[in-house]
């Protein structure tokens, strides 16, 4: 089963590794066995039901509850060459027709349905007759209550097992799901003791950056500054916000677009078109954007506004980097975030709102935290870290320091907060504390408080980023309509010396260049690599496909790294198949051909990650050996003699029991060569070279022997 698995995947998808959880979440669907399977945004969570849905055999049925997100999994597989379709409101009567047609016939192995469609009158007989094996259900915490999405008509796929029985293995994918919404999901669908299998939270490509807000445009312009050319969502709250700063942006010179709910469909569809084909860099969004969309290549997301809890943004921050390269999340929040959410929640009529709130807190803490961003996030959906720095936060890069006198500038706020009796807010403690002339204060005589002007030396910002810390830690509490601050009881122990908070500020040196950003550039030819892009936008717009569905950045930075020059080799570069190679092999060859420097090539199925872990050079031998790699090929990609590696050749024959010998010898030396060792009576390599007059080398004796050896066993 493993083999058919691993034979499937390298075809279609020109993988030769998993990723973890995805081996298991396959083995058990082809073994018959019901999941729950959660893997965050970027796992690769798709592949875990559309591999096996091509290993069953049969029909495959795959909910999803958005049109749009469909489509664009339909397009891929049938660009990779799998016989896949949708059927939802968008498609016409008659090529729904073919649709059908084509189910009965068999010609079809995956079909993509809402969940009307698929529970729709009449239709659910239709799907009786077909051979469906397995039913996948995407966006599965959908079906839950408990989960942040809840969508009602999800409920009704309880009668998916009632409609197949036994005959179905039913699989439930979600990228995220506390415990709680993980069991639900399996009572709801009638799973029959399903596997759970939960990978981990931690998404180590991604760089976790949190920034008070105090200019936003400038704020934002530095974050794109450093992926200038590059594919980036930004977040706003409010419609009003999309529009002002998608403005602001385009007046700048940027290419970017709107996206939200007020728009026509018509607008918001061309907005979203012209991101995916990357026509445009950037797309300003309310979060009404992005669950439909599954771009692999976006390699930033900026939240202009406290996103409204931390599976929201989980989620939201989780659709940069999805190729696994690295991608930064930035988060650029202000305190009066947290009303504006408030009041949506209260005035919305979701039954739900305590929940909600409470998740509001969980966000506003993690904004205000000093801890490793990534740590945060994992303890959060119930995981542990196991490193002690994740290099790829602002607290571990750091870019904030903690403040020399963390305990005396608390006792400062603190005691500050208590002279004006605990009846302000965190705004107006800063001005006094910061000695402003602010009329307000004169009025009050609060200028004669022996607080007043204590932190004269420090921005206002500052001291609000610590009035903050100081409440997501506990010293501090807010209360009432105008949150205004009071002292706990944790906070007057501080104020007795008794217990030091940390308190950080944002460093105003040159920040340290994360891990991941030095290693997955490593070797690009960059120049190669925008020519690539541009011609892969260029394929995008004039086939309407989406452009990660043509080719992965992954893939392309390893083509520009690289710079493959047959198609052989090209094959050998990760995310290509067969399909891909076939449909723009020529193309990317003639690129880098005349991409000129001469293409040198030094390939391999290395990605940056494999690299790191000093990846064992015979074990690479191997790997190109059996993507039939030349013995050049692979002395250029390792470094090492012709002489060793025709050495690990004739191991990795013998390891393997290969019999096949025609990727390295020809087919006229390898029969003169067995007919040679039948006549001749002398055994070892010299009387065969010899018996040859020394035209055949040793090498290719080696191999021819090593084959032959193997085929007697
Ligand atoms: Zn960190």
């Amino acid at each position: 089963m493993i083999t058919a698995i691993r034979q499937n995947l390298k075809q279609y998808w020109g993988y030769d590794q998993f990723r973890p959880l995805q081996r298991e979440a396959m083995e058990a669907v082809c073994s018959g066995r019901d999941s729950v399977v959660v893997l965050p945004t970027g796992g690769g969570k798709s592949l875990c039901y559309q591999v096996p849905a091509m290993v069953l055999g049969g029909i495959t049925l795959v909910v999803s509850p958005l049109i749009s997100l469909m489509k664009d999994q339909v397009d891929t597989l049938v660009q990779n060459g799998i016989p896949a379709a949708r059927l939802d409101s968008s498609v016409d009567y008659g090529l729904q027709q073919s649709i059908t047609d084509a189910l009965l016939s068999g010609a079809i192995k995956i079909l993509y349905l809402s969940p009307e469609r698929l529970l729709a009158n009449g239709f659910t007989n239709f799907l009786r007759q077909l051979d469906v094996r397995f039913v996948a259900i995407d966006e599965a915490h959908c079906v839950s209550m408990w989960g942040h999405d809840f969508r009602p008509e999800y409920r009704k796929l309880s009668v998916l097992r009632e409609m197949f029985g036994d005959r179905v293995t039913i699989g439930a994918y979600t990228a995220t799901a506390t415990e709680l919404v993980r069991d639900d999901i399996a009572v709801q669908l009638g799973l029959r003791q399903p596997l759970m299998l939960v990978g981990s939270f931690d998404r180590p490509n991604l760089i976790y950056r949190v920034k008070r807000r105090n200019n936003l445009v400038p704020q934002v312009r530095e974050v794109i500054a450093r992926h200038k050319g590059e594919s980036g969502i930004i977040y706003c709250i409010r419609r009003t916000d999309v529009d002002n700063l998608c403005a602001s942006l385009s007046q700048l010179g940027y290419k970017t677009r709107p996206y939200h709910a007020g728009m026509s469909d018509d607008a918001r569809r061309m907005s979203q078109d012209a991101f995916v084909t990357e026509q445009a860099d950037i797309i300003v969004a309310t979060i009404a954007f992005g669950m439909g969309i599954d771009k692999s290549n976006v390699r930033y997301v900026i939240h202009t506004g406290m996103p409204k809890s931390l599976e929201n943004y989980q989620q939201e921050s989780g659709r940069a980097g999805r190729d696994g390269l690295e991608a930064e999340c930035h988060l650029i929040w202000g305190g009066e975030d947290y009303g504006v959410w408030k009041r949506i929640i209260q005035g919305s009529e979701d039954s739900a709102s305590e929940i909600s709130l409470k998740k509001l807190s969980g966000i506003y803490d993690y904004c205000n935290s000093g801890a490793c961003r990534h740590k945060e996030l994992l303890r959060y959906f119930g995981q542990d870290a196991e490193y002690d720095s994740c290099s790829a936060c602002d607290v571990c890069l750091d870019e904030l320091e903690p403040v020399a006198d963390s305990l005396v500038t608390a006792q400062k706020i603190l005691s500050c907060i208590l002279r004006l009796e605990q009846r302000f807010g965190a705004e107006y403690n800063a001005l006094v504390l910061t000695g402003s002339q602010d009329h307000r204060i004169l009025l009050a005589g609060h200028d004669k408080l022996t607080t007043y002007g204590l932190l004269k030396d420090e921005p206002k910002q500052a001291i609000r980023n610590w009035i903050d810390q100081l409440i997501s830690q506990g010293y501090i509490c807010k209360s009432g309509e105008y949150s205004t601050l009071g002292v706990t009881p944790k906070g007057w122990t501080v104020l007795k010396g008794g217990e030091t908070p940390r308190l950080l500020r944002i460093a105003l040196g040159k920040a340290k260049e994360s891990k991941v950003s030095t290693e997955s550039w490593q070797g690009v030819d960059k120049p190669l690599f925008d020519r690539l892009r541009a011609w892969r936008s260029e394929k995008a717009v004039s086939m309407s496909l989406p452009a990660y569905a043509i080719m992965t950045d992954v893939a392309l930075r390893n083509i520009a790294r690289f710079r493959p020059d047959t198609k052989a080799r090209l094959l050998l570069i990760k995310g290509i198949g067969n399909k891909k190679l076939e449909s723009y092999g020529d193309e990317i060859l003639n690129i880098v051909v005349n991409h000129g420097g001469g293409a040198v090539y030094a390939p391999v199925v290395s990605s940056p990650k494999q690299s790191s872990k000093k990846k064992d050079t015979k074990e690479m031998a191997y790997e190109m050996f059996a993507n039939g790699a030349s013995i050049e090929d692979v002395a250029t990609a390792t470094l090492r003699a012709q002489s060793t590696v025709s050495k690990y050749l004739v191991e990795y024959i013998e390891d393997n029991r290969i019999t096949d010998p025609s990727a390295w010898v020809s087919k006229g030396d390898f029969d003169r060569i067995k007919k040679g060792t039948a006549e001749l009576s002398a055994s070892g390599l010299t009387p065969l070279f010899e018996h040859f007059e020394q035209q055949i080398p040793y090498t290719t004796l080696r191999i021819a022997i090593a084959c032959l050896a193997n085929r007697k066993k």
